[in-house]
């Protein structure tokens, strides 16, 4: 397709912004952070950008028990915290447990398990500081 080579600058602004960002943006957070940095951006872009990034492996959603859709530049297998109180998505240092999956396949005959996601919802240390 013709448009696979388009917005060549928007797409190298997002995945560099995306490598920097621990933060677990929404399309709609990401595009907010983007104009805040002074880049211009159309929104359409960088939900488009992040979607192609996804199917092409270089960035991974996260779907995340707040219901909305986040996305994460870091493609490595990995958990998640969200704290209840702001809505931050931490990354997890907890390394990811291939056996969960098997056990999973286990417990069901004829199922493949290809993966599994898990959400640790949690307090997070700034939030637990304001009492
Ligand atoms: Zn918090
Ligand atoms: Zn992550």
């Amino acid at each position: 397709m013709a448009t696979a080579k388009r917005n060549t600058w928007q797409k190298q602004v997002i995945y560099s912004v995306m490598k920097e960002l621990t933060s677990h943006p929404t399309a709609s957070e990401l595009y907010d952070e983007l104009v805040k940095r002074g880049y211009e951006i159309g929104k359409s872009t960088v939900y488009r950008v992040l979607a192609d990034a996804v199917d092409d492996k270089k960035m991974i959603n996260v779907y995340s028990t707040d219901g909305n859709e986040h996305f994460d530049g870091d493609t490595r297998r990995h958990y998640h915290l969200r704290c209840v109180k702001c809505g931050r998505i931490y990354d997890s240092h907890l390394q990811y447990n291939h056996e969960l999956s098997k056990l999973g396949e286990l417990a069901e005959p004829g199922f493949t398990i290809l993966e599994h996601h898990v959400e640790f919802l949690c307090i997070c240390p700034d939030c637990s500081m304001v009492k």
